[in-house]
């Protein structure tokens, strides 16, 4: 079987131990074997990135710019065969795959045109004969810790802005998916990427995540995961007084009033809390119904929830693949055992024998939910929602704001004054307006408040906030 290496300071580097890449649809099929390094190939590979960040900061816009392009291009050509791999090695269906892989090449596109872009500003100052400039400069070498659930997105939406702003970059892929990480290194070499200006690092989270955490050779993290990895994340950054952006958990409402369009948000809802198998950090959990509309909403929910088709990631007629592996899936049954316990009415939500040996669970839904059941405050991260009723806007919006997360909001409502009142009043960095609260562009920011994120945001031109540090400069012309 095919071992992969990590690459670091443009060399492929083989490990002591690989680690076994495996389909959750069938467990028993090893995608291949990745290198689980160590902590001296993490700092191996800090090093080679603090050798090449004078070059690359160096570079002129048009070498950053070609590269991100290329690789975006690649990425496009070959998005069947890698979004069939995304597939294998995290579960989300073929479509799912192949789109995040375009959603990858779009984002390594649109930052080869940032790399033309950057901006500053010229200003007078406020003595006589003085000229201010306040300029952008890459932040040096940053550190890229990313989760499982969007493989070759996360990486690329880290990947690409480091780059395009002239930082160089060491990258730790989430254990259970490393395959799209080492696709993404494979292209930048293979277009030509200046040895140690990216740099890839397979492993585990607690010797190669913590190495580089921790290493003063890094200026600076950006990290997607769960709320305990970056709350940790963020007290080691401010111990070492280093910049870090941090993207976490969600337990995302979706608010649906009397006056909705019931088509549309029985769609909106469908897709926002079980698509991609619920994997997603914004991701409808809570569905916030208006009771005039709550029973006739419900029986249509329930209807289209049963009509999911789940199976086999790769199988044409799939709509929702497995759980990522067997601990998540474990996590998910004792969630629904638990709202069970408190008192909710569970509907679906039990571990599905299908002909290969997968983690596969039908979708679950929790009726007759209040929103101080553990079941809607803290993150499930599988293909489960809860119905809370409620009885007016207002008490739709308190409930909506009463979580500590505030990643994604989202109201079904025709009626403009509600939809305008929701957008203001939401504590939610993305408010969507009848769509799922799940599904976004790329070329916007991304982000949350509360315990969602921390730091700037992430994707658009709001990335070179953290990319980037500012030069303020005087100059008296004499
Ligand atoms: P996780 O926190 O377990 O792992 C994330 C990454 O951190 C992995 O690469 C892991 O190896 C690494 N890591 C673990 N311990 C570490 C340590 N001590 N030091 C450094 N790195 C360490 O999260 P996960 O289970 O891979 O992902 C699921 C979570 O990600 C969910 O909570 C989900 O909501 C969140 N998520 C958030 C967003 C967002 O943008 N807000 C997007 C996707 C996923």
């Amino acid at each position: 079987m095919d071992k992969h290496d990590n690459l670091i300071g443009g060399a492929w580097v083989g490990a002591d131990t690989y680690g076994e890449n495996r389909n959750p649809s069938n467990w028993d099929e090893v995608i291949g074997l990745y290198a689980h390094g160590s902590s001296a190939d993490a700092e191996r590979a800090v090093e080679a990135a603090r050798a090449a960040a004078p070059g690359w900061a160096a570079a002129t816009p048009q070498a950053r710019h070609d590269l991100l392009e290329a690789v975006g291009r690649k990425l496009a050509e070959r998005s069947q065969e890698i979004g069939r791999l995304l597939s294998r090695e995290e579960g989300k269906t073929l479509a799912e795959g192949i789109g995040e892989t375009m959603r990858a090449a779009q984002v390594f596109k649109f930052f080869a045109g940032e790399a033309l872009r950057v901006t500053g500003d010229m200003l007078a100052s406020v003595r006589p004969d003085i000229d201010v400039e306040v300029t952008r400069e890459p932040v040096g070498v940053v550190g890229l810790i990313t989760p499982w659930n969007f493989p070759i997105a996360i990486p690329a939406w880290k990947t690409a802005p480091a780059l395009a702003y002239g930082n160089c970059v060491v990258l730790k892929p989430a254990d259970l998916t490393p395959a799209c990480a080492h696709v993404i290194a494979r292209l930048l070499d293979e277009c030509g990427c200046p040895p140690g200006v990216f740099n890839l690092v397979m492993g585990r989270g607690s010797v190669v995540g913590e190495t580089i955490v921790t290493h003063p050779g890094v200026d600076a993290l950006s990290f997607t995961g769960s709320v305990g990895t970056g709350s940790h994340i963020a007290e080691v950054c401010g111990r070492l007084k280093r910049k870090c952006q941090l993207e976490m958990g969600g337990k995302n409402p979706m608010v649906v009033l009397n006056d909705a369009d019931l088509d549309v948000a029985v769609s909106a809802c469908l897709n926002g809390t079980f698509f991609s198998t619920g994997q997603r950090c914004t991701a409808s959990s809570r569905l916030i119904v208006e009771d005039g509309i709550h029973d006739a909403f419900v029986e249509r929910l329930v209807a289209g929830m049963r009509a999911l088709r789940v199976g086999d990631a790769l199988a044409p007629e799939t709509q929702i693949g497995p759980v990522v592996d067997g601990k998540q899936l474990d996590s998910n049954l004792a969630y629904v055992d638990l709202a069970g316990k408190e008192g909710a009415e569970v509907i679906g939500g039990e571990r599905l024998e299908l002909a290969t040996n997968g983690f596969f669970q039908a979708p679950a839904l929790f009726l007759g939910t209040d929103n101080s059941m553990r079941i809607n405050r803290e993150e499930i991260f599988g293909p489960c929602g809860s119905i809370i009723k409620v009885g007016d806007f207002d008490e739709a919006l308190a409930v909506a704001n009463d979580t500590e997360f505030g990643l994604s909001a989202g109201i079904c409502t025709t009626n403009l004054k509600s939809a305008r009142e929701f957008k203001r009043r939401s504590q939610a960095g993305m408010v969507m307006v009848n769509l799922p609260t799940a599904g976004v562009d790329f070329h916007v920011p991304f982000g949350g408040r509360k315990s969602s994120s921390y730091g700037p945001r992430e994707q658009g031109r709001y990335a070179a906030e953290f990319y980037t540090t500012v030069k303020t400069a005087y100059v008296f012309a004499g």
